[in-house]
């Protein structure tokens, strides 16, 4: 999961890594009373994840409270590179000196972490690193062994960093480790007119699998499943996410599911979810996948389509019909079952003649019906 560089600017300050005074920003009006606090003369940042920010125009100095407002105006709404700008942080400014470039990142080809530095940072690393790219030192870290000293001095003298560089590359490091980051990317790294060094951007990846010992991502705001139905999937143990659609998709394995959300598309609906419930499909799992989906407001029809193959299809059958005793079913869902003892699992659920359940023998068939029910009011 990427972070907005606020999110990851707060995670440095956590840890040590010097950054300047900022605030985040929804309006202008709020730009503006952020700058007067952070004393008038300010750079306004588009928050959004994805790089190339100071070239799309969306990060600008702004000499006054006034000017920032103006700046926070024309930024807000912006579009870069695909992803609206919703939110600007105003920060200090700072009077560069030098830039430099610093990231810590998972070498999963050598199985072990990587830093990588140049002295010449700034908007034009890439270029730097394709055309020259002994200007980029790239020292393996060894994962248990850390950044010492030793190490944080080997990689300023290999990049060509001042000395003073080495304390801030170990607090990067905690921030790397402690955060449980796949990425720490810090450009620039800036040595300001007074020799003092600032992180003055910061592009953090969070992996995802640590998600189970790391409870602070929910509380900071960091997490995404802050998307509430999300959140009550998770809590479920559900491999859910949250579509713009109208018509409600469960099945078994990602890649029936995906197809799913193809075959509905194709059928002029939109898919609400993704909803994998996976090989087991018991009927603890179907009541809670079917929960969660019938709590979606914009869901108008339910799909739910299973391929039996070393879960039968009347193992699944059973697990709707016990699914629907503790979930009150308030739309109409139509089942399509195929493979492995298709036809028992069919039976299963006609005994059961529940008024709003419908199957279908087609996955096509199916995804037209789901999409008709949803359209039909
Ligand atoms: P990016 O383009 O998305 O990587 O956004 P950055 O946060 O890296 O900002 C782009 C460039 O804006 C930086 O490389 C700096 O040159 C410049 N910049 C950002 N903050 C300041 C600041 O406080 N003072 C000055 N003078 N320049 C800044
Ligand atoms: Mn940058």
């Amino acid at each position: 999961m990427d972070l907005y560089e606020h999110q990851a600017r707060d995670l440095f300050a956590g840890h040590g890594v010097p950054v300047s005074a900022a605030e985040v920003a929804h309006t202008p009006g709020e730009a503006r009373e952020a700058a007067d606090r952070l004393g008038g003369r300010v750079v306004v940042k588009a928050q959004v994840k994805t790089g190339g920010r100071g070239k799309a125009g969306g990060v600008k100095l702004a000499a006054d409270a006034a000017e920032a407002e103006l700046t926070a105006r024309r930024i807000l709404g912006m579009d870069i590179k695909g992803h609206a700008v919703a939110k600007v942080m105003v920060a200090e400014t700072v009077d560069i000196d030098r830039e430099f470039y610093v990231s810590y990142v998972l070498d999963r080809a050598a199985g072990t972490f990587l830093a990588i530095a140049s002295a010449e940072g700034g908007m034009e690393i890439e270029e730097v690193a394709a055309h020259r790219p002994e200007a980029v030192a790239r020292i393996p870290v060894d994962p248990e062994e850390g950044v010492t000293e030793a190490k944080a001095m080997e990689i300023a003298v290999a990049a060509g960093l001042p000395a003073a560089a080495a304390p801030v590359l170990r607090a990067l490091w905690q921030v790397f480790v402690r955060e449980d980051a796949l990425l720490v990317e810090v450009n620039p790294l800036v040595q300001a007119a007074d020799g003092h060094l600032v992180a003055l951007d910061g592009k953090v990846t969070l992996d995802d699998n640590a998600r189970f010992r790391q409870e602070r991502w929910g509380e900071s705001g960091v997490d995404p499943a802050a998307e509430p139905l999300e959140a009550a999937a998770a809590e479920r143990g559900l491999n859910y996410v949250k579509l713009d659609g109208e018509v409600g998709v469960i099945g078994n394995g990602a890649g029936l599911v995906m197809s799913t959300l193809d075959v509905v598309a194709g059928c002029g609906a939109r898919p609400a979810d993704f909803l994998d419930i996976g090989g087991g499909a018991s009927a603890q799992v179907m009541a809670d996948g079917l929960s969660v989906v019938l709590s979606d407001p914009s869901v108008k029809s339910v799909f739910v389509n299973v391929f039996g193959g070393i879960t039968a299809c009347d193992a699944v059958a059973e697990g709707i019909v016990r699914a629907l005793e503790s979930v009150a079913l308030t739309k109409p869902l139509v089942v399509r079952l195929d493979g492995n003892n298709a036809a028992r699992g069919r039976e299963i659920l006609d005994a059961r003649a529940h008024p709003l359940v419908q199957q279908a023998t087609t996955m096509d068939g199916a995804a037209r019906r789901a999409a008709e029910l949803a359209h039909a009011d």
